[in-house]
C-alpha cells in the first residue's frame, strides 16, 4: 500500500454507490483506513423523489438530504468538484486539491446529454430536480390537449420511471378533473416497459389500457420542434404535443470521458468484478457498463462487491467477491398502488424478472427502502 500506514481509498461521487461503499469500508475498518469521498453537491436526492416533486407531493427542499450528517469513522466526505482523473497513476484533481489513491472507485453516475436531442432542452425534462420543478409549473397550466412522455435513448435511469410518470400523470389529471380533455402517450426505446420482466410489463400495459394511455415501444424521440410542438421519432413519424415530459439521453460525466475511462458513453468494466482496465481502479453505478439497469439498488450491489474486493485486498486474503446483478424495484402503478419487480441479470442465460402485484405491504416496503438508507447513511430517524 505504497509504504503508508493506512490504505488510501478515494471514492468519486456520493450517490447510491459511493455512499454505500464508504459505509461498508467504514464498517469493516473504522479508522484503520483512509477513505476520501469526493462530491460536488451539498445534498443527496433519491431518484424517485423527482416524480414526487413533479407531481407536487413534495417540494425540492423537502426531498434534499444534506450531506452534513454523513459521518463515518475513517471516511471524510469532501465537497469538491472532480476536474481530472489519471486512472493509470490513480491521481484525482479537484477544484481544491489533488488526491492519490491505492484504490480508486469511480461512482460519478450518469449525466444528461440534452444537446444530443435537438429541442429537448427547451421542451423540458423531469429527470433532474430542477427539471422536475419546472415540469411541475408547466403541469399546472396543462388542462387540455396531448401530453407526451418521451425518452430520447436507452440506457436511461430506472427503466420503470417513464411508465410511472405516465400513470402518475393520469392520476394528477383525474384529480384536477381534466383527464377527459387530455391524451397521454409514452414513447419508450424499450419494446416493453420492463423487458426482463414480462409479467410486470404485462401489468403495466394493462394499467395503461385501463387508463387510455397510449404506449409506443421500441421508438426513440430523435428531436423536438418546439415551434410546431411536434416530436420526431427515430422512424421519422411525428407526435404532436401540448406538454412534453422528456427523458434526455444519458452518458458519463465529461470528466470521466476526458480521463479515457469511457467507450461509447460508458465505462467498460468486468461486469462481475467492476474492475476497469486500470489496476485497482473500479467503476460502480450508473456510469459502469455492466449490462444491468441504471438504478440505485444496482449501484449498491456493485458497491458491495467492490467493498468485499477492497477489504480482501487490504487484509491480504483471497478475493472471491462478485457482483450478483440482482435488484428490486418498486413501481408506482397509479392510484397509490405500488408493485415490485425482482430482477436477476446474471444467474441464468438471460435476465429474468419476478413480478409482485401491487399491495399495501409493498407501499410500506418502498417507504422502508428510503428510511433504511436515510438511517444507514445519514443517521436520520425517517
Ligand atoms: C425519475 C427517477 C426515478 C428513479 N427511481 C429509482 C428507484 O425507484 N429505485 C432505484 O434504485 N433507482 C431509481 N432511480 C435511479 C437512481 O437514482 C440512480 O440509478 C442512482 O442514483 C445511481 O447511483 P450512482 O451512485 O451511480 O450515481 P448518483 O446517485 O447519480 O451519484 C453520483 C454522484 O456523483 C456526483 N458527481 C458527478 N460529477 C461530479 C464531479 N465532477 N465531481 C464531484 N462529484 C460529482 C453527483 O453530484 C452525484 O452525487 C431513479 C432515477 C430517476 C431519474
Amino acid at each position: 500500500m505504497g509504504g503508508r500506514d493506512r490504505p488510501k481509498i478515494v471514492i468519486l461521487g456520493a450517490g447510491f454507490g459511493g455512499l454505500e461503499l464508504a459505509t461498508l469500508l467504514s464498517g469493516a475498518f473504522g479508522e484503520a483506513v483512509d477513505v476520501t469521498l469526493i462530491e460536488k453537491g451539498d445534498s443527496f436526492v433519491f431518484g424517485y423523489s423527482k416524480l414526487d416533486v413533479m407531481f407536487g407531493r413534495a417540494s425540492a427542499e423537502e426531498v434534499r438530504i444534506p450531506y452534513a450528517p454523513f459521518r463515518k469513522p475513517g471516511v471524510r466526505l469532501l465537497r469538491r468538484a472532480v476536474t481530472a482523473i489519471d486512472p493509470a497513476a490513480r491521481i484525482v484533481t479537484t477544484d481544491d486539491g489533488v488526491f492519490e489513491a491505492d484504490f480508486l472507485v469511480v461512482a460519478l453516475g450518469a449525466d444528461y446529454d440534452l444537446d444530443a436531442t435537438p429541442g429537448m432542452a427547451a421542451a423540458g425534462e423531469f429527470y433532474s430536480v430542477a427539471g422536475a420543478e419546472r415540469m411541475r409549473a408547466a403541469l399546472s397550466g396543462f388542462s387540455q390537449g396531448r401530453a407526451l412522455v418521451g425518452v430520447a435513448d436507452a440506457p436511461y435511469k430506472c427503466p420503470p420511471a417513464p411508465s410511472e410518470c405516465a400513470l402518475m400523470l393520469h392520476d394528477h389529471l383525474v384529480a384536477r378533473g381534466v383527464r377527459a380533455a387530455c391524451e397521454i402517450e409514452l414513447v419508450l426505446p424499450l419494446p416493453t416497459p420492463i423487458p426482463p420482466a414480462p409479467e410486470t410489463s404485462k401489468a403495466i400495459l394493462a394499467a395503461f389500457a385501463e387508463r387510455g394511455i397510449v404506449f409506443t415501444g421500441g421508438r426513440r424521440v430523435a428531436s423536438v420542434d418546439n415551434a410546431r410542438k411536434v416530436a420526431r421519432l427515430d422512424d421519422g413519424s411525428e407526435r404532436a404535443f401540448d406538454l412534453f415530459l422528456g427523458v434526455p439521453k444519458h452518458r458519463v460525466p465529461a470528466v470521466v470521458e476526458a480521463a479515457g475511462l469511457a467507450e461509447n458513453g460508458w465505462i467498460p468494466v468486468d461486469p462481475r468484478t467492476l474492475r476497469t482496465r486500470f489496476a485497482n481502479v473500479f467503476a460502480i453505478g450508473d456510469g459502469a457498463n455492466t449490462g444491468t439497469p441504471k438504478a440505485g439498488v444496482f449501484a449498491e450491489g456493485a458497491a458491495r462487491a467492490v467493498a468485499a474486493t477492497i477489504i480482501a485486498g487490504i487484509r491480504g486474503v483471497d478475493d472471491d467477491a462478485r457482483y450478483d446483478g440482482t435488484g428490486t424495484c418498486y413501481i408506482e402503478f397509479g392510484s397509490g398502488r405500488i408493485g415490485k419487480v425482482e430482477v436477476d441479470f446474471f444467474s441464468g442465460p438471460k435476465p429474468t424478472g419476478r413480478h409482485h402485484e401491487p399491495s399495501p405491504a409493498l407501499r410500506a416496503e418502498k417507504a422502508a427502502f428510503g428510511t433504511s438508507r436515510r438511517q444507514r447513511w445519514f443517521a436520520l430517524p425517517d
